[in-house]
């Protein structure tokens, strides 16, 4: 099978590091706001994939986290005058929701970063002693100039990099940072912030770190693959590979590095400032989660394109038309399924096939392997 690794730039031979197992991580929600169509489309990718990977004879232990405290549900929480505890739990169990709904398998493990702080206390500790991180101004930062390959992911230079640092959180201009790409690895809480006991007083973790910790402790210090939405590319996932190599001493954390595109509406990125974002709990009302689906699956994961809900009443149809291909002999097969799925996950291609040229049994055990329900087929 080939995947397109970021790391490389390139479509590779997938091998597993241990034979039949695939030890995989997808970086989550920060849960403060509702599932979008952008975020249905990287997790039914990874939902998608793990299955081709059983399918395949793989063991596959996916981590997926909730990022259930950071900056961004502390703001919320705040403007909302919520508990920023009781926010997190309540888009979860939102997002958890969707997720069913679309049917959607969930991970082998669904972990929160609020579970993990001894983790994250034990490495922000060892990378402070390794002399990777330094103690400013009540805060610990990761030394960007301690570690070698700073920017091999992302393939980014300095200024490029300080500049997206400063559009997502980053804050460069940092008079505490040795440098303008440090990065936080614990910060002192703020008054009426929540706080956890660490050796440098009670404080909260960096966001960055969490992910490495919780994939450390879910998966240990190498693992197959690790998955996320393209913008997470740089800072976090860049600064992930940071931190665990310099903490586990191992290199490469990660063999593969799978991002999914971004889903663009009324021709931009979503977001609630542009008032265009769509979310999944509406579509779900007019139309079925397979119709979704097969929208979602008709692109390809690496492919930004622009959602459209009028593509979801030819999908119904489409899916109207294939219940009645269903019944009738059996035609065509699988190998060809196989062959684009192992062509880096070509979903496009995989579903024009199962639609022209099956039927039966056949199309029956492709939809199932794509996770179509097909409920009104029977
Ligand atoms: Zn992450």
């Amino acid at each position: 099978m080939l995947l397109y690794n970021t790391l490389t730039r390139k479509k590779e031979k997938f091998r597993t590091l241990s034979e039949n197992n695939v030890l995989m991580y997808v970086c989550g929600i920060t849960p403060y706001d509702t599932t979008h169509i952008g975020h249905a489309f990287l997790y039914m990718f990874f939902d998608v994939f793990s299955r081709y990977l059983n399918y395949k004879g793989l063991n596959v232990k996916y981590v997926q986290n909730v990022t259930d405290i950071d900056d961004d549900i502390l703001k919320r929480a705040k403007e909302e005058k919520r508990d920023w505890k009781e926010l997190g739990q309540f888009w979860t169990e939102r997002f958890l929701k969707d997720y069913a709904l679309l049917n959607m398998q969930l991970p082998t493990e669904y972990v929160k970063a609020t579970d993990t702080i001894d983790v994250i206390v034990e490495m922000v500790g060892d990378l402070l002693k390794k002399g990777f991180a330094y103690e400013s101004g009540n805060n610990i930062y990761f030394e960007v100039n301690r570690f070698k390959n700073y920017g091999k992911l992302s393939r980014l230079n300095e200024r490029q990099m300080t500049l997206i640092a400063k559009e997502r959180g980053g804050d460069p201009d940092d008079p505490k940072k040795r440098s303008p790409l440090d990065f936080l690895l614990w910060q002192r809480s703020k008054e009426g912030e929540p706080s956890w006991e660490s050796p440098w007083g009670k404080g909260r973790p960096g966001w960055h770190i969490e992910c490495s910790a919780m994939s450390y402790k879910h998966l240990g210090a190498q693992i197959d693959i690790h998955g996320g939405g393209y913008d997470l590319t740089f800072p976090h996932h860049e600064s992930e590979i940071a931190q665990s190599e310099s903490f586990t001493g191992k290199s490469p954390f990660v063999q593969y590095w799978l991002h999914a595109s971004m889903v663009l509406c009324e021709g931009e990125k979503m977001s609630k400032s542009l008032g265009n974002m769509v979310f999944v709990s509406d579509l779900l009302k007019n139309y079925s989660a397979d119709s979704i689906r097969w929208v979602l699956l008709s692109h390809h994961y690496r492919k930004p394109w622009q959602f459209e809900t009028i593509e979801l009443s030819p999908a119904d149809e489409k899916l109207t038309e294939l219940a009645e291909s269903l019944k009738q002999p059996s035609r065509g097969d699988l190998k060809k399924v196989e062959e684009y799925l192992d062509n880096d996950m070509d979903t496009p291609s995989a579903l024009e096939y199962l639609e022209r040229e099956t039927a039966g049994a056949v199309l029956r055990k492709g939809l199932m392997l794509l996770g179509f329900q097909m409920k009104n087929s029977h």
